[in-house]
Formats: structure tokens, C-alpha cells, sequence
């Protein structure tokens, strides 16, 4: 007797009275194919997979080891009606975007099972793709970021010289060593150079705030506390927590700077403890602000080099002084007030600004304080 399948009449018989089509149909293996990730350093290219850093990189995709580690991993994350009893792996290789990065490792894979106990085994043909993240393995972690809980970023709006950076660097030593960890040691770790300015890795928190606020005192910078995270874990799919950063911002003029703030004209004599002091030239007096006011008033650094001037005569009804440019001999005129100091003939320093001469207020300044007139 010719046995014949129950369901699509078909002579042939394979199991339960029916053909292997029909069976297969009837008893498909895999219910639901679940997205699959893998991990990869970012800086080694380990492989982070079934919750474990492996020892295989992603050079190593093709190979034994690698396609043993997915098989687990697809059995594990991918639904079956039934479980597979044997896996093979073919053709496993990585898959490139336009940039040459890799994006996914993808391959076919055969499986073996049977439905019933008493059942033929059966061979079941599919295709994987395991998208790469990437994350940072342990190792790279510690070897790229060194071992920091807090730092110190030093950014500088205008250029800095190397010699000037390096300067800020032993500065950031000199004072951390005031501030050690509990067993005595330096709590600075490491310090990192980038275009005007740096970072300075730090190893306890308290340190890293202390140093940063008198370095910015000294410096007259703007302090701001921030937090970045410290890397990001794709293999936990989590950033690391968050680290405290002491943000200083040096601002982009220093002593002697001439400044116009809106329509003010003013320049710059002396800063320090956050504080700084200038000349306004409409009001002809000596102002004193906290550094953080001064800035939010935009103030703009005027870029022209002093001259030097001579003064000519001094014409008292008009208040006015007779002034000559020495390099172009050309004439001025400054309000006597500037010049009460100065006798005919001497010289004095300044810029021209819109027809107008401003005096170097700080080199009075410095003549008045070396005298002792100034307190
Ligand atoms: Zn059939
Ligand atoms: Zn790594």
C-alpha cells in the first residue's frame, strides 16, 4: 500500500502521515528571529558577547571559536517551538558600511532538529545578522581614560603659547600636592594638553575643585561646575556614572588690554581674587567688578598697539594738550586731565581709537604706584 500525505495528497510519506513539506510546515523550529547585538571595543575590538568579554577580537569573525560563541548566543536569544539539537555556522563574516567600519557580523546558519522525539531529524536553513555596538572594554577603559573621578578642564579664549600651557601644568601640580589622597600620594593622575588649554585627571574630588578654584583666582578665569560621563558601556547599554568637571574659562584679555565694552572705552589694570579692575575712560575713574560681571557685558579686546606721543603744549583755556605722534609726527589733542603728570616735551604712551587718543592708564599707574602716590 502506497502511504500518501494526509494534507496535500502528495505520495509520499515522512512522518505522522504526512510529506516533509507539509511536516516542516506544521512544525516550523524558529517562532521568532530577536534582533542580535554584539559589542565591540572601540579601541581593541574585543568581543563583548552573552555577558562576557571574550578573548577574541573582531578580527577572529570566520573562525571556530567565534562562530561557537553565536551559535550560543542565537540559541539563546532567538524563540523555538522546539529546541534545536545541533547548530552550524556558515559563511560568518562582517559586514561593512560605506566607511569601511564594520557594522554587522552575518552568516547562514543550518539547524538540526526534530519536532517529535520519534521524528527523522530535520535541517532548517536561515540567515543571522548580529548588528556591532561599540563600547570599551576593562583594559582600554583603564589604559585610555587612566583612573579619574573627577578633572579639571582649563580653556583659554584666546592663544596660548606651549610654554604658557606648560606653565598651567606645573602650576596644577604644584597645587595639587597640597591636596593628598588619604594615602599620601598626589591626587593628580594625568594631565592632557589640547589647543589652549588642558585637562587635568584627578583621582579624588575634593582636590580637583580646590586646585581648580585657585588656579582660577590666580588666573583670573571663570570657574563653572559641570559633569560629563566618563565613557560609555554598550555592553551594560549604560553611560558610566557621571564625574564632576571644574570648567575654567580664562577670559580672552589680560592687564593693559584696552576694552570697549557697548560704547564704554576701557583698559584693563589689574585683576586677581575674581575681581577686576579698570579704567573707564568717559567716567575717568577706576572701577572694580567682579570678573564674571565684566564678561557678561561682551567685552570686545581693541586690537591696535600703543604709540608712543609727545607732549607738544598744553593750551589751559580749552583744557586741551597738544599731543605728536612719534612714528608719524601726526597732531592731536588730549584732555589735560590725562596728562596732568606730564611735562611739554615728555612722552607718554597710548592708542588712537576713532580720532580720539587714549592714554596707557596703567603705565600711570605703575609710575604712580612705584612713586607711592597710588595706595
Ligand atoms: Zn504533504
Ligand atoms: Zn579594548
Amino acid at each position: 500500500m502506497d502511504s500518501q500525505c494526509i494534507i496535500c495528497g502528495k505520495k509520499e510519506e515522512f512522518f505522522k502521515h504526512q510529506c516533509k513539506e507539509c511536516y516542516i510546515e506544521a512544525n516550523t523550529l524558529i517562532r521568532e528571529k530577536i534582533n542580535l547585538k554584539i559589542v565591540s571595543c572601540i579601541h581593541c575590538e574585543l568581543i563583548f558577547i552573552n555577558g562576557h568579554w571574550k578573548s577574541f577580537f573582531l578580527a577572529d569573525v570566520g573562525s571556530q571559536k567565534v562562530d561557537s560563541a553565536l551559535s550560543k548566543y542565537i540559541v539563546k536569544e532567538w524563540k523555538f517551538n522546539y529546541r534545536p539539537k545541533d547548530i552550524i555556522l556558515e559563511d560568518v563574516h562582517l559586514s561593512f558600511n560605506e566607511d569601511n567600519i564594520p557594522i554587522s557580523i552575518i552568516g547562514k546558519i543550518h539547524f538540526f532538529a526534530n519536532p517529535d522525539i520519534f521524528s527523522p531529524l530535520i535541517e532548517f536553513n536561515d540567515n543571522f545578522e548580529a548588528d556591532i555596538n561599540w563600547g570599551d572594554c576593562p583594559d582600554c577603559r583603564e589604559r585610555f581614560t587612566d583612573v579619574y573621578t573627577s578633572k579639571i578642564q582649563i580653556r583659554s579664549q584666546k592663544d596660548e603659547s606651549e610654554n604658557t600651557l606648560k606653565q598651567w601644568a606645573s602650576e596644577i601640580e604644584n597645587l595639587s600636592s597640597n591636596f593628598p589622597q588619604s594615602n599620601g600620594k598626589n591626587p593628580l593622575s594625568k594631565i592632557l594638553f589640547v589647543k589652549n588649554g588642558l585637562d587635568a585627571l584627578f583621582q579624588t574630588k575634593p582636590s580637583a575643585s580646590n586646585v581648580g578654584r585657585i588656579f582660577a583666582k590666580n588666573y583670573n578665569g571663570i570657574v563653572s561646575i559641570t559633569t560629563e560621563f566618563s565613557g560609555f558601556d554598550k555592553s551594560k547599554w549604560k553611560e558610566y556614572p557621571r564625574i564632576p568637571v571644574v570648567l575654567i574659562n580664562l577670559p580672552p584679555f589680560e592687564t593693559g588690554d584696552f576694552i570697549l565694552i557697548n560704547d564704554n572705552f576701557l583698559q584693563i589694570i589689574s585683576s586677581g581674587d575674581g575681581k577686576i579692575e579698570y579704567w573707564d575712560f568717559k567716567r575717568k575713574k577706576l572701577e572694580k567688578i567682579p570678573i564674571k560681571s565684566f564678561i557678561e557685558g561682551n567685552p570686545k579686546k581693541v586690537d591696535l598697539d600703543l604709540t608712543k606721543y609727545q607732549l607738544i603744549n598744553i593750551d589751559p583755556k580749552e583744557n586741551l594738550g597738544q599731543i605728536m605722534d612719534m612714528l608719524s609726527f601726526d597732531l592731536s589733542y588730549i584732555d589735560t586731565f590725562y596728562i596732568e603728570d606730564i611735562q611739554e616735551g615728555d612722552e607718554f604712551s597710548g592708542i588712537k581709537f576713532n580720532g580720539i587718543v587714549f592714554r596707557n592708564m596703567k603705565q600711570k599707574f605703575v609710575f604712580e604706584e612705584k612713586k607711592g602716590v597710588r595706595i
